[in-house]
Parts: structure tokens; sequence; C-alpha cells
């Protein structure tokens, strides 16, 4: 089954639900035989859960994998209840072994390009669910050093606790862990994080949680001149990738237009690109099977390249300087900017 964003939707099995801590459950799926090429994945992404609503159908809810391609058997997520939340509430107060649940197959642009980095990786809350699969996999399949920053309310909210733990025994070389505790420290300013973290402020970071531990991390990081910052920031979707493509921009009239040539599954379309109208829409405007998830530019899922030709972004949070100067893009926010030009999926 296709959901007409180029990512396809499948029906998973609940295989285990395990009871993380008193508001975080981590739901383990069984994935067929015949599917595990579309389920393969990089540490960092994240799987798209359709979960019904009596109001409207059914909402999208993106979680991140904890467990890691390089050495788990089964992929996980893992959902921490948000206070006054929908989804999150129904899926840790109702999900059972043997449920079967909708989703989309693993997307996103968050994660390491190089398992051999030496990294600081700083998660607050469920921050952790992708950082722990970073972790892993770059302890397993790297050569690095990995520092980890963990926020938390207090003791009892501590995701992966002992997991972590027991990962710092077995690589005592490599990895360092520091717990925030809100309850101990107050919540953390990005003053206090900055000498916490200062001596990692030649590694690459990974920033993963909410908006306000996302904003004192970014500023440390920026006082820090950081080389490299990747960001995930958590956030509900809000259109959703489930339903219909919908319109995020209203097609202008023919005239303003360029002409784009799009190198996607194989094949090559010339078409016809108006100005204000993201290439996104373009694309499934004309039947093309573009992938795609939040339409936000937060998730990277629908990352592609200008090969030639100039083009700007609308707004861009899935991106680092260093991938736009290699030509990345994301097709929901791009517009054109020269006559001519050539983007290429898949590269
Ligand atoms: C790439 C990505 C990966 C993610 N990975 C994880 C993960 O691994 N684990 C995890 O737990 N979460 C993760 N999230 C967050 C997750 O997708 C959801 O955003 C989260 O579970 C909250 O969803 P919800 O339906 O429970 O809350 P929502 O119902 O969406 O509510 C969110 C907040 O908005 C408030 N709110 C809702 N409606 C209104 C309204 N009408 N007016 C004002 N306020 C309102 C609620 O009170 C609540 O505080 C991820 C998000 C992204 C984008």
């Amino acid at each position: 089954m296709n959901a007409d964003n180029g990512v396809r939707v499948h029906v998973l099995k609940v295989g285990a639900v395990i009871e993380e801590t008193a508001d975080a459950r981590t739901l383990v799926f069984e994935v067929p035989e015949e599917l595990t090429e579309r389920f393969r994945y990089r540490p960092g992404q994240f799987l798209t859960l359709r979960v019904p609503s009596a109001r409207t159908g059914s909402v999208a809810r993106c979680y991140s994998l904890c467990s890691s391609p390089l050495c788990d058997d089964r992929i996980a997520v893992t959902v921490k209840r948000t206070a006054g939340g929908y989804a999150s509430n129904l899926i840790c107060d109702t999900v059972a072994v043997g449920d079967l649940i909708t989703v989309l197959e693993p997307a996103g642009a968050f994660g390491p390009r190089d398992l051999d980095a030496d990294v600081l990786l700083c998660a607050a809350g469920s921050g952790i669910t992708p950082i722990l699969s970073i972790l892993k996999s770059m302890l397993v399949g790297g050569s690095g050093n990995v520092a980890v920053l963990y926020a938390n309310r207090d003791r009892e909210s501590v995701i992966f606790a002992d997991t972590l733990d027991s990962w710092a025994r077995r690589f005592p070389e490599r990895l360092q862990v520091l717990h925030w505790l809100e309850s101990e420290r107050g919540v953390p300013t990005a003053d206090a994080l900055t000498d916490l973290v200062r001596r990692y402020r030649d590694r690459e970071w990974f920033l993963c949680g909410p908006a306000g531990f996302m904003a004192v991390t970014e500023a440390a990081a920026a006082g820090l001149r950081v080389p490299r910052v990747h960001t995930e920031e958590y956030r509900s979707l809000q259109q959703n990738p489930f339903d219909q493509p919908v319109r995020a921009t209203p097609a202008r009239p023919l005239g303003d237009t360029a002409v784009v040539e799009v190198e996607i599954d194989g094949e090559t379309h010339v078409l016809d690109w108006p100005k204000q109208t993201p290439l996104l829409d373009v694309l499934l405007d004309n039947g093309i099977d573009a992938p795609y998830v939040c339409r936000e530019s937060a998730c990277g899922t629908c990352v592609c390249s200008v090969k030639d030709g100039r083009t700007r972004m609308r707004q861009n949070e899935a991106l680092i300087d260093d991938e736009i100067a290699l030509g990345l893009t994301l097709a929901c926010q791009t517009l054109p900017e020269s006559p001519r030009v050539h983007i290429a999926f898949d590269q």
C-alpha cells in the first residue's frame, strides 16, 4: 500500500510492550520476512504511526527508533506521555502485544554520516530514543568517542537509565554519560550547559528533544562555535501523511515558472515549476511519487540534490550548512531561483 507520499504504508504487529518508566512505553515491532528490506533504517531515523481518532479519522505521529540497525534484531520505538497530548497517552494506555499498527517506512535525515566520528549527543526526556540508536551504532560499528548529555525531570523519569549504564561499562574508554536532573540542578540553562560540555566543543553535536531544551543546547553550541550541529525537534505533525496529499501552496498562474528536470526512481521528468510553489507540490500535482512525511522542513524525508541551477528553501530545520553546500535541499520547501533547475532524488 502507498500513502501517495512515496513512503509506503504497512501494518506491523506489536511483538512486545516494555514499560520503561511510569510515563514511557517501548513498542517492539514484528517485521515480516518479506518487508525486511523496506524496514532497513539508519540510526536516528523514525517511524510515523497512524493513531486512530474519532474526531479526524486518524492523526500521524513520528517516533524515533531506539533500536540500532547494527545490534538489535527487532525495530522498536519509545513513546513518552506528553501532558494533555492525544496520541502519546492513547498509545501508552492502550497498545498491547498482538495489536496491529499502521506505519510509514523509516524516514528522516537525523543521524551520523560517519560512525567513526567523535560526537556529543544531547537529549532531553524522550529525545533519548534516536540518541540511543546512534550511540549503540557508533560504539558497535565505529571507532570514535561518544559523550551523552541527558536531561530529565528526576531520577524516576530517566528512560533507558540501566541500558546507558551497561553501555558505559562495556565501553568505558569511549562513552561518557552526563545526566542532568532538574530535581537536583533546576532547568538547564545555556550557560550551565556550556560549562558542562565545553570540552566537547570540537566534536559534531546531535541534539534531540522538546523546543525549550533545543533552544538552550543550540545557544550553548553557538556560544562555543561548535562546527556542526544537527537537530531533531520533537513536535506533532500538523499534516497527516496517511491522507491524500493536500496542497501547501496554491498554484500560481503559468508564466511565472521555471522548468525543472527531475530524476526520481530511475525516471526523468521535465516539468513546469511555478516560482512560488514548492518542488514537492509540483511533483505530487504531476502524479510523481516523491517521498515526504512532515512537509514542514523538519524530517528530511524529501531531501534531494540540486545538480544544476539555483534554488532556495523557504525554511529549513533538517539540513546543516555543509549539506546545503553540497547541493542538498528539501523538496517540500524548495523554490526555483533560476529559469532551469536539475534535481535528483536517491543520490
Ligand atoms: C521526528 C520526530 C521524532 C519523534 N520521536 C519521538 C519519540 O521517540 N518519542 C516520543 O515520545 N515522542 C517523539 N516525537 C514527538 C511525537 O511525535 C508527538 O509529538 C508526541 O508524542 C506528542 O503527541 P500527542 O498526540 O500526545 O500530543 P498532542 O495532542 O499533539 O499535543 C502536544 C501538545 O500540544 C498541546 N495541544 C494539543 N492540542 C492543542 C490545542 N488545540 N491548543 C493548544 N495546545 C494543544 C497538548 O496539550 C500537548 O502539550 C517525535 C517527533 C518528531 C517530529
